[in-house]
C-alpha cells in the first residue's frame, strides 16, 4: 500500500464508522445513508488511491477540475458528480463528463444541459439544489418555486430527477443548521406527494452531517472528513 492509500483507508474506515454510529443513534439503518466523497482541490494521486479503496463516485464543485482530472483517471471508471454552482456555459463539458448534477437550480441551466445531453445521446441523474437558508450568497432555488420547477423538469427527458440537495447555513447553532435540513426533507415529502420521484436527499457535510442524518439525509457529501484539510479555499 502506498502512503496515500493507507492514510485514506484509515480515514475512510473511521468516517464510515462515525456515519454508521450517527445513523444508529437516531434509529436509522446505516445502509440507507451513502457517502459521496468530495475530491475538490485534491490531486489525481489521492483520487486514484480512493479508487483503490473501492470508491468510484466523486463530487467536484468546479467543472474545470473534472476536465483536468478525468483524462489521467480515465482507466478508473469514475462517475463525476457536480455539486457546485454551475454556469450555463459549462453545460457542454458537464454533458460530456458528468454522471450526475446535484446543483440544478434554474430553468435556464436545465435547458442548456438538456440540449447538450441530447447532442451527446445521454441522460444523467439530477438533484434540485434548494436554498434552505436566508444567507445571501448561497445558491439554490427558493423553496416556493420548487413545485413549479419540478413540474417543468418533466419536459426534459435527459434529466432524471432523483431528489433534492442543499447546503445548510453556516451557524454555530445546531438548531438553525438542523432547520435547513428539516426544510429540505419537508419539501421532498411534498414533492413526493405531488407525484415526483425524489428518493435522494443530499445534505450534510463534514461539519454538520450528524444533524443531516437525523433529518433524513440519504447522501452525505464529505470532503475534509475523508481527505483532510484543503489548502485552497473552495470557490
Ligand atoms: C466542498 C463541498 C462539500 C464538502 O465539504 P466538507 O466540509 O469538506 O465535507 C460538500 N458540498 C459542497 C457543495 C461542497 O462544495
Amino acid at each position: 500500500m502506498s502512503a496515500d492509500t493507507s492514510y485514506l483507508a484509515g480515514q475512510w474506515a473511521q468516517v464510515r464508522d462515525r456515519v454508521d454510529a450517527a445513523c444508529r443513534a437516531v434509529g436509522r439503518d446505516p445502509a440507507e445513508v451513502d457517502i459521496l466523497p468530495v475530491s475538490k482541490t485534491f490531486g489525481v494521486d489521492l483520487v486514484r488511491a480512493a479508487v483503490g479503496l473501492g470508491l468510484h463516485r466523486f463530487g467536484e464543485n468546479k467543472v474545470q477540475e473534472i476536465r483536468e482530472k478525468a483524462p489521467p483517471l480515465a482507466d478508473c471508471g469514475i462517475e463525476w458528480v457536480v455539486i457546485g454552482h454551475l454556469q450555463t456555459n459549462k453545460a457542454k463539458d458537464v454533458a460530456r463528463l458528468a454522471s450526475e448534477v446535484q446543483s440544478l437550480d434554474r430553468l435556464e441551466l436545465a435547458e442548456a444541459l438538456h440540449r447538450r445531453l441530447r447532442h451527446e445521446g445521454r441522460a444523467i441523474d439530477v438533484l434540485v439544489q434548494v436554498k434552505t437558508s436566508p444567507e445571501p450568497g448561497k445558491f439554490g432555488l427558493p423553496p416556493a418555486q420548487l413545485p413549479g420547477f419540478l413540474d417543468l423538469l418533466r419536459g426534459y427527458d435527459s434529466l432524471r430527477v432523483r431528489g433534492l440537495m442543499t447546503m445548510a447555513t453556516h451557524s454555530s447553532d445546531p438548531a438553525e443548521v438542523r432547520a435547513c435540513f428539516r426544510l429540505l426533507r419537508e419539501l421532498r415529502d411534498q414533492g413526493m406527494a405531488q407525484g415526483h420521484d425524489l428518493e435522494k436527499l443530499s445534505m450534510g457535510m463534514s461539519g454538520d452531517y450528524p444533524l443531516a442524518i437525523a433529518e433524513g439525509a440519504t447522501e452525505l457529501r464529505l470532503g475534509t472528513a475523508i481527505f483532510g484539510r484543503r489548502d485552497v479555499t473552495p470557490g
